[in-house]
């Protein structure tokens, strides 16, 4: 019998490269922090689970961007299907190649798109997901966007337009001073999604919850 999870899991295995502190991802905005510095002083292979579901949402990130490319939709053109970001603080960076990330022009105006692949469509867009939006809408000064849905059984979407922020832009940029001092000083952060009702589903995705919960409040 042929083993097709080993296949893909041996396909998507990566190499897990330490990270440097000073140099942050994009990714990591709407993250729990303490989790984050932990991913930095105590770093974890990532799950073949998690893997698999990344691969997931890399496949319907690129299915959408064909939708939009396609000549059957001449009303929307496909300027990039992935972009570099990069932004310079005084003593740290944020940078990162995103990929679920689509520039688009409609009627003229060009628009960032986020795609997030899901199991149901939202009634309203993930404070993180807006987060990160924010991020990159400050990155490359382009200050329309959308958060698109799609959900992974039925290819259905739904899109919730944002314009650029400049106090969620400056409260990111805060999150992430927060996080480099703390790593700098090697204080641990406070458990923020245990404290935070709308965060806390993230611990049960976290990789870091038994340190999280020897290390106490
Ligand atoms: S268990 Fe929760 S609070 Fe603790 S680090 Fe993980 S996400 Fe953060």
């Amino acid at each position: 019998m042929i083993d097709f999870d080993k296949i893909i899991d041996q396909y998507l295995i990566r190499e897990n490269k330490p990270k440097e502190i000073g140099r942050y991802y994009p990714s990591e905005v709407g993250g729990c922090i303490r989790k984050t510095w932990f991913s930095y002083k105590n770093p974890k292979e990532l799950d073949a689970a998690l893997l698999r579901i990344f691969e997931a949402g890399n496949l319907l990130h690129e299915f959408i961007s064909e939708a939009i490319k396609s000549e059957k939709n001449p009303e929307v053109e496909l300027i990039k299907n992935e972009m570099p970001i990069k932004i310079e603080e005084k003593d740290f960076i944020i940078s990162g190649r995103i990929d679920n990330l689509v520039l688009l022009r409609i009627s003229g105006k060009q628009y960032l798109i986020e795609v997030k692949s899901t199991k149901m469509l939202p009634r309203q867009a993930n404070e993180s997901h807006e987060m990160q939006l924010q991020l990159y809408m400050h990155a490359t000064n382009i200050h329309s966007g959308f958060i698109l849905y799609i959900q992974k059984d039925n290819l259905t979407t739904k899109a919730f337009p944002f314009d650029y922020n400049q106090e969620i832009v400056e409260d990111i940029l805060r999150r992430f001073r927060e996080l480099h001092l703390a790593l700098k000083h090697n204080t641990l952060p406070k458990p923020e999604a245990k404290l935070n009702e709308e965060k806390r589903w993230m611990c049960s995705y976290c990789p870091y919850k038994e340190n999280c919960d020897k290390a106490g409040f």
